[in-house]
């Protein structure tokens, strides 16, 4: 189906990183000072106390460096190398391991752009390219190493150590010097809308949608796949438990995505349409 599929939307969540180690928001390791996120990752908690939730951006960013790609990721990077205009990745995950999956790869930075990109260009901001620069890695819910001014509403990468020792130190605006703040989307906050709506012309417009370790709970994420399905598309599904789109699917299959990933799409030639 992904073989002959012209187009392929490409929707992952939390369990592609599951086997890098990222810890979950849930799980005992994601607990910071006994805070839950949703007391950390508002933009309430942002006014109150930027340098807490700046240590504990810090915190989280020092945790996700220190994981890998793992075979999943790669394999997805690879695949997508090659499929060049004929997949979109997008993610609801802000750990950057699909861009340092590309990165590790190496592909090569003067590749041009690609159909897709030059289609929907306008649409999706420049600073959202990976490093290659012709492929845009569609970040729903931004990401841990990606800042964006509170004042003049630059955004752009950030991955500099994070020195919350006093409201002073806390990362600054290098065009207007304004408090910057993680370019992550926090509860109660709308995803990036430019983002979100090259991600759904995407879901639209494809034959068929690879969901990759993601719950299929939270919207409007979940309702790419969905899209591609009522235009007459196929879903198929990679998660090691059942989803509420495992019964819309066409394929479902059971497995942690390092192992299955790289046999479903290092299997034979993608044929070029
Ligand atoms: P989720 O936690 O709701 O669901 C994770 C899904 O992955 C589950 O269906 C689970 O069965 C599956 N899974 C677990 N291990 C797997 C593996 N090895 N291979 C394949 N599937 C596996 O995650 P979600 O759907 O992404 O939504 C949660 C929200 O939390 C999102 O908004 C996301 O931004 C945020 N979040 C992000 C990260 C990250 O960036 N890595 C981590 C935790 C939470
Ligand atoms: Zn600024």
């Amino acid at each position: 189906m992904l073989a002959s599929a012209d187009r392929v939307l490409v929707l992952t969540g939390a369990g592609i990183s599951a086997e890098s180690g990222v810890p979950t928001f849930r799980g005992a390791q994601g607990l910071w000072n006994d805070l839950r996120p949703e007391e950390l990752a508002t933009p309430e908690a942002f006014r109150r106390d930027p340098r807490q939730v700046w240590e504990w951006y810090g915190w989280r960013r020092e945790l996700v460096a220190a994981c890998r790609p793992n075979p999943g990721h790669t394999a997805l990077a690879s695949w997508l190398d090659e499929r060049a205009s004929g997949a979109c990745l997008a993610t609801q995950n802000v750990d950057g391991l699909h861009t340092r999956a590309a990165e590790d790869l190496g592909a090569v930075a003067d590749a041009g752009p690609d159909e897709w990109a030059s289609e929907v260009s306008g649409t999706i901001p420049d600073t959202q390219r990976d490093h290659t620069g012709h492929r845009t890695i569609l970040e729903l819910h931004g990401s841990l190493f990606r800042a964006r001014c509170t004042r003049c509403g630059w955004e752009g990468p950030h991955r500099d150590l994070v020195n919350a020792a006093s409201r002073d130190t806390l990362p600054a605006c290098r065009h207007c010097k304004g408090l910057l703040r993680p370019a992550v989307v926090w509860y109660g906050e709308m995803l990036p809308p430019r983002v979100v709506a090259a991600a759904f012309q995407w879901a639209r417009s494809a034959d068929a949608a690879l969901v990759v370790g993601t719950s299929a709970l939270v919207h409007p994420a979940a309702s790419l796949p969905l899209e591609t399905l009522y235009r007459g598309g196929t879903i198929v599904e990679v998660n090691v438990e059942p989803t509420e789109l495992t019964d819309r699917a066409a394929v479902s299959l059971r497995g942690p995505a390092g192992t299955v990933l790289p046999l479903l799409l290092g299997m034979g030639e993608t044929p070029r349409v």
